[in-house]
């Protein structure tokens, strides 16, 4: 294929990709979005291919990757999405890293040095940033994916002199990185790349409860800059791009997270950030509190009588998969002269935007769904709040504790409403892990069960 057609083959990719980071930015355009994505690797993956030699090879590697990520993603839940994206990162930064040891191993084969050259200036800075991004990546995604997924205790992980330890071995990495940047050989290679994936664990273990979503998106643009750090080794341009491209949107979308979660930029990208240092209340450590409990009926009548109604959904609307069931509850009020509206946290759920993928999976109307911004001036005025399978996302001890782990971050202030019904099945803690005194007023009613068992039983009660 000549030169000139392969640039142009990238440059439509390229344009996809950006067409698909257009596409994504909104409900209504993501699935066209993800079509353009679709298209650009289809079109990446097959140029690539005409200039590769070892054809074969690369295709016995994709059928076995591909037959893997192929069960793994039918198999996984909704619910579980964020730690196989942690998971995925992890193996973008172990493929940095070991491309970068086999280039710098035979760089001929690279066309990267000529037979009984040492390797260029450049090309050394490429590799040394390359790596420590790619194994910082490894390790803490690793550590995200066992957080996330619960193999790893959720709780912060801090000691005295954290900040200095993690300091003292950037240092070092960066030594050794020079080191090997005046002698190219693997001995300072080795070390800098055993320091970087120390680092990984060590940036991420602090960070627990409900900055992990930051987290998460912050692994997510290094895996890209891990990605361009490839690109620039095997000198495709395609690869420098799309890397860049996830690189730049995760570390734009990192700081919408910190904005919204009310953390410092730096102190993530430094790790071990966060509010106060509270203890992190395990669900049974919690001190015996009265709160008042009611069934399905009483949140029926209650909502039935209401003029205005907010849905907060959370994490357990996810995984009770009571998306459908809420929605036909909002028409049922809707015909009633109810008027219904859906509040979204930005963190709430497991993933960027999940709660937004739910509701339009259901099909709820967009007007009906607003962000935090916008609607937290209007609970005062609410009649009914249905706190639903969310916990950490209304909890008022981000406004007032300041002993609290999640203190300073943005809550849906639904304990200004007149009335809260809060659908859970326990008194149970959410991610972060701790107590929430919204359920103790004396104007919530807790409704027990599961979200859409107990939504059902809303929907006969509103139809009778
Ligand atoms: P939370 O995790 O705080 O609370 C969810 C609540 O749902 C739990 O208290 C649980 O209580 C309840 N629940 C679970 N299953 C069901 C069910 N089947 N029916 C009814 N209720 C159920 O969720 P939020 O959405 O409020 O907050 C999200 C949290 O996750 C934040 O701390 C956020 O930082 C964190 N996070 C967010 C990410 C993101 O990108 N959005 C990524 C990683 C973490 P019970 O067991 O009693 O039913």
């Amino acid at each position: 294929m000549s030169a000139n057609f392969v640039a142009l083959a990238y440059l439509v990719a390229s344009v996809l990709f950006i067409l698909t980071l257009k596409g994504l930015s909104s409900p209504v355009t993501s699935r066209r979005g993800n079509l353009f994505g679709m298209i650009g690797m289809a079109i990446a993956v097959l140029t690539t291919l005409s200039l590769t030699h070892n054809v074969v090879y690369i295709l016995i590697a994709i059928a076995i990757g591909g037959t893997i990520g192929a069960v793994v993603a039918n198999r996984i839940q909704m619910t579980a999405m964020p730690e196989l994206v942690a998971a995925m990162h992890s193996l973008v930064g172990l493929a940095a890293v070991l491309v970068a040891m086999s280039a710098f191993q035979n760089p001929v084969a690279y066309g990267i040095a000529l037979p009984g050259e040492l390797l260029h200036a450049t090309n050394r800075i490429e590799l040394f940033i390359g790596t420590f991004v790619g194994a910082i990546t490894f390790t803490g995604s690793i550590i995200a994916f066992g957080k996330l997924s619960g193999r790893i205790s959720g709780k912060p992980l801090r000691f005295t002199g954290q900040h200095w330890l993690n300091l003292g071995l950037g240092i070092a990495m960066v030594g050794f990185g020079v080191a090997f940047f005046l002698e190219p050989s693997w001995t300072p290679f080795l070390i800098m790349t055993a320091i970087a994936l120390l680092l990984g664990v060590l940036l991420i273990v602090p960070i627990g409860g409900a900055d992990m979503p930051v987290v998460v998106s912050m692994l997510n643009s290094y895996s890209g800059w891990a990605a361009a750090g490839i690109g620039f080794t095997l000198n495709n341009n395609m690869l420098i791009i799309a890397g860049s491209l996830v690189g730049s949107s995760g570390a734009i979308l990192s700081y919408i997270m910190c904005k919204a979660m009310n953390r410092a930029f730096l102190n993530v990208i430094l790790g071990g950030f966060g509010g106060g240092e509270g203890e992190v209340a395990g669900s049974g450590d919690a001190v015996q509190r009265n709160y008042r409990s009611g069934s399905a009926d009483d949140a029926g009548f209650l909502m039935g009588n209401a003029d205005s109604v907010i849905i907060v959904p959370g994490y357990g609307l996810a995984v009770a998969r009571a998306q459908h069931a809420i929605n036909e509850m909002s028409k049922l009020l809707t015909e009633k002269g109810v008027k219904v509206r859906y509040a979204i946290h930005p963190v709430a759920g497991r993933m960027p935007g999940h709660m937004n993928v739910l509701l339009a999976e259901a099909e709820v109307p967009y007007d009906q769904v607003v962000e935090m911004d916008e609607i937290n001036n209007e609970f005062a005025d609410t009649d009914v709040v249905l706190v639903i399978g969310a916990n950490d996302v209304v909890n008022p001890a981000a406004k007032t504790d300041k002993s609290s782990p999640i203190y300073g971050m943005p809550i849906l202030e639904a304990h200004k409403a007149r009335t809260v019904i809060v659908v859970k099945r326990s008194m149970a803690t959410g991610y972060a892990g701790l107590d929430n005194d919204l359920f103790y007023l004396d104007k919530t009613m807790m409704v027990f069960g599961d979200a859409k068992k107990v939504v059902e039983d809303v929907i006969k009660s509103l139809q009778h």
